[in-house]
């Protein structure tokens, strides 16, 4: 099936991606974004027609003149799986290339999930949903993989993860795994860069052009989208914004340093610090709700320990800001998204230390909200396509 993107020609490939951007598009609409003749267009979109990856939809509203066919990526015969391998959890998503969700799927991980048994599992979900669908494996084109960095990205290898509960995760190569049980092409990253582009792309970044994704969780991982481009960390880590150090003197963060915003902001931290201080009650970081849902209202430590988190991250945010000058700022995660108090204290003291007066624009939780990861994953097979990447 992807040899049919491989047999396109250049022009037609730079069609077919600005039609699966727009959704839906007229030949006028494309004329204005492109520079070609009709004539090549037309035989251009015949193509792309006649091989089945556009459709005509209808007709646009008429605007005093003549109406106009409307074209869109097919919904139907060409398929794509995402899959969101976070520390506690597994989410996967089945979208055509109009980036329909069709299917998801999501579990829970334990300390029993090691690599081969969350493969097995994420492939035995695939299967099950692709036949309930009557998707063809033929008719998928990829897997796409949004995971915990440190990365090799182009061996599809999870190098050193940390704070998975099973601890056989290292150097796990998830992309000959998936591969070998599934005979489906398999592409992996970080999914805090899938999650950024499904957010630039599709989601509330569209109409930005700089965006800055961060996750906030079991720890913290970020991701920037500049032009189009995502910004690469050494080894394709999601946690170099998590290691900027905030406080000379401050906590020992798990990478060495000390002060790290992670040794503050993340749901581990969080958790640790509670459990040190609290004489009485003991919270284990797999209950975390319990101390943002449950706790904060009549527990003076929890505030503190979450208000301080809250607090280092709005630090992080407004170095982070000033440095890269992003235009949209989405926060997302289940701190975030479970925890109000959390995101407001952030943007308030970004605010109050947002000397060089950015102008920027906060998102809770994106359009995506915890989908962003698994569905950018799905959508970062179909850009790869598209670009003739060669990995
Ligand atoms: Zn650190």
């Amino acid at each position: 099936m992807k040899d049919i993107f491989e047999d396109l020609s250049d022009r037609e490939l730079e069609l077919l991606n600005i039609i699966h951007k727009k959704d839906m598009i007229t030949k006028k609409g494309l004329q204005s974004l492109i520079a070609m003749p009709l004539t090549t267009l037309n035989r251009a979109m015949k193509s792309l027609i006649d091989k089945k990856l556009i459709v005509e939809i209808g007709v646009s509203e008429s605007t005093g003149g003549r109406r106009a066919v409307e074209y869109s990526t097919t919904q139907k015969g060409i398929y794509v799986v995402g899959v969101d391998i976070s520390r506690t959890y597994v989410s996967i998503v089945i979208m055509n290339l109009k980036m329909t969700v069709l299917a998801k799927e999501k579990f829970y991980m334990d300390e029993s999930f090691s690599p081969q048994k969350t493969v097995k599992k994420i492939v035995n979900l695939i299967m099950k949903r692709l036949k309930e669908l009557s998707i063809d494996k033929s008719e998928v084109i990829g897997i796409g993989v949004g995971t915990v960095g440190p990365l090799n990205r182009k061996k599809g290898i999870m190098v050193k993860p940390k704070n998975f509960f099973n601890e056989s995760w290292k150097d796990v190569n998830l992309k000959e795994m998936l591969e070998k049980d599934t005979s489906i092409s398999c592409f992996i990253d970080n999914g805090a860069n899938t999650a950024a582009l499904a957010e630039y792309l599709f989601g509330s970044g569209k109409s930005f052009k700089s965006i800055v994704y961060i996750h906030c969780g079991v720890g913290i991982r970020s991701a920037v989208i500049t032009d189009g481009i995502v910004i690469r960390t050494i080894n394709d880590s999601e946690d170099a914004f998590a290691h900027m150090i905030v406080d000379l003197n401050g906590e020992k963060c798990t990478c060495g340093s000390k002060g790290c915003i992670e040794s503050y902001s993340s749901i581990k931290a969080i958790i640790k610090r509670f459990n040190l201080k609290s004489s009485i009650e003991k919270i284990k970081e797999e209950d975390y709700n319990a101390l943002l849902n449950l706790k904060v209202k009549e527990c003076d430590l929890a505030k503190e320990v979450i208000n301080k988190g809250a607090k280092t991250l709005g630090i992080g945010l407004s170095n982070l800001i000033k440095l890269l000058n992003p235009e949209l700022v989405i926060l997302c995660g289940p701190l975030i998204n479970n925890y109000k108090f959390y995101y407001d204290i952030c943007i308030d003291t970004f605010n109050k230390n947002n000397y060089l007066n950015n102008k920027v624009v906060f998102s809770k939780g994106g359009e995506f909200k915890e989908d962003a990861i698994a569905i950018g994953a799905a959508l970062m097979v179909i850009e790869n396509y598209f670009k003739r990447s060669s990995y």
